[in-house]
């Protein structure tokens, strides 16, 4: 690449971010980190000022005081760092010529509005975020269509299928793909054991290592299940087209299939640095910044198929991926808010499918929602969850 990439990480102190900074610290010959972002946790953004020297710097968490002391802070190494406090910043940044390069890695709904701009504004969006292609798909792939914005998975099982489709096959050849899931933690736990999971019992993720809600999700395949939506928006699928499987190595990281029965995969060690590289460097790639496979040493892989009534959230996955609509708003939302009570020990692990059911099953479906009214199906989603468990 001649020309040096500018990138904004937005959800900089997660786990997706923090990976996004290390990737971009082994990539200075082609990239610089211009804006940095997170809600809240304002000592490991400090330290990530210091560390990338960025022009910008944004903390969302706004109604609070420790962030308007932060505002006023100055970082010594990098004392021409400018501070904002709110989201509207951070619509600014990425929507302006500095930034080339948007990777989304904000947690769940409040990632949707800064994707939707980048994507307007014709920007790479190397998105980590599946919650906004859940909850609105339609419009940020329709917008990034007409401004020419790339939106490149981030995620492990989308890059997997984004690499496997460049290698070779066209569109009109493919059977359908195959996303790999790993089962989550409690996938060897009796069905009838499953509702008296802990919370930490549901975090203790068996290959990744990643944020409390993505892991929670992980253990119900709720995560597989948007998973399902994110791939129908990616790649312009109809949902009999995506297949999942168990691979409980978490080696094989999705693969797709053509119609002469030719498989062809994507492998390598479970390391999110890989994924975050290759939506930077597309379509080039460059060297490793993550473990390679050793070869040295014997490996199986295994696969089977999902057991529906251990998951039944991959049912709901299948049901919005091929309804639409309003619905990913609702199941997004809706599973957003139980995760929450989970983690706050207020529901059993086993009620998260059950409320994300009734509440799917009892909204008003409207089949092409503007952003206003995905919004405000959020609300009403998380409210009918509140209500779910006060009506318990
Ligand atoms: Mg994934």
């Amino acid at each position: 690449m001649s020309q040096i990439r500018n990138v904004a990480v937005l959800g900089s102190t997660g786990s997706i971010g923090r990976a996004a900074i290390d990737v971009l610290g082994r990539m200075q010959h082609s990239h610089r980190v211009t804006a940095i972002s997170c809600h809240s946790q304002l000592q490991l953004l400090e330290q990530q000022i210091a560390e990338v020297t960025p022009t910008h710097a944004i903390v969302t968490q706004s109604a609070n005081a420790e962030s308007q002391r932060w505002l006023s802070n100055t970082n010594e190494r990098s004392p021409a760092t400018k501070r904002y406090v709110g989201s509207d910043a951070i619509n600014a940044i990425v929507t302006g010529d500095e930034v080339d390069t948007v990777i989304g890695a904000i947690v769940g709904i409040a990632g949707l509005e800064s994707a939707y701009e980048a994507a307007k504004a014709g920007k790479r969006l190397a998105l980590a975020n599946k919650e906004s292609l859940v909850v609105a798909g339609a419009l940020i792939m329709q917008s990034a269509q007409e401004s020419g914005a790339e939106v490149i998975p981030v995620d492990s099982e989308h890059s997997a299928i984004f690499q496997c489709l460049q290698s070779c096959g066209r569109k009109s050849e493919l059977k359908r793909i195959i996303l790999t899931a790993s089962g989550g933690p409690l996938r060897d736990w009796p069905i009838d054991k499953l509702e008296q999971a802990t919370v930490e019992d549901a975090l203790a993720h068996p290959t990744w290592q990643m944020g409390r809600k993505i892991t929670v999700d992980s253990a119900t395949m709720m995560n597989k299940a948007l998973e399902v939506i994110e791939a129908k928006w990616l790649f312009g699928l109809e949902s009999e087209q995506i297949h999942v499987v168990i691979h409980s190595q978490s080696i094989i990281h999705s693969m797709v299939e053509y119609c002469d029965a030719s498989v062809i995969a994507q492998l390598s060690p479970p390391d999110m640095r890989l994924p975050i590289q290759y939506a930077l460097t597309y379509p080039q790639r460059d060297q490793a910044s993550s473990p390679a496979m050793d070869w040295s040493v014997p490996m199986r892989l295994d696969w089977k198929p999902v057991d529906p009534e251990r998951y039944p959230c991959l049912q709901l996955g299948y049901e919005v991926a091929a309804k639409g609509g309003s619905c990913g708003a609702v199941l997004n939302a809706a599973n957003e808010a139980c995760v929450e009570l989970f983690l706050d020990r207020k529901i059993k692990l086993t009620d998260i499918a059950k409320i994300c059911r009734s509440v799917l099953n009892h909204h008003h479906f409207s089949p092409s929602p503007s952003l206003t009214e995905l919004l405000q199906l959020d609300r009403w989603s998380r409210n009918e969850v509140q209500n779910w468990i006060t009506g318990l």
